[in-house]
């Protein structure tokens, strides 16, 4: 459990196109309500919570320092991770090997297929963070 982990749930998001998972995360941690996300964005407000109960666990159980480091790269996630997921409406298809997957499967299909690849990514983020913020 630490920020590597919280990183990896986020960029794992991020290559799945579930972007506005990403912006409903960043908006409650900045305070908004999740009854206003929920109307803006489309994003069940159970799911918000159960996303931001699941950042926390990540991060170790320290709310405040886990939340905060979500909102530190999420901004940088969304900029600069490149999805590899197309959802179509009935199917999730993965560009790097090609293949099919239930929408529900794909996230769990990127990290046991492609971990070397989220990986990879999730120290690209880390180190972007680090020089934008000195
Ligand atoms: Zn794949």
């Amino acid at each position: 459990m630490s920020f590597m982990d919280i990183a990896r749930f986020l960029v794992v998001k991020k290559l799945c196109s579930c972007d506005k998972q990403l912006e409903a995360i960043y908006r409650y941690i900045k305070g908004e309500s999740p009854s206003t996300i929920e109307k803006e964005l489309k994003v069940d407000r159970k799911l918000v919570k159960a996303l931001i109960y699941r950042i926390y666990e990540l991060g170790g159980s320290n709310y405040q320092l886990s939340l905060q480091h979500a909102r530190d790269i999420i901004p940088i996630i969304i900029k600069y991770v490149e999805p590899i997921v197309a959802q179509n409406w009935d199917k999730a298809v993965c560009k790097l090997c090609k293949n099919e997957y239930e929408h529900l499967y794909i996230q769990f299909h990127m990290r046991r297929n492609h971990m070397d690849y989220v990986d990879y990514e999730v120290k690209r983020v880390l180190r972007l963070y680090r020089l934008e913020n000195g």
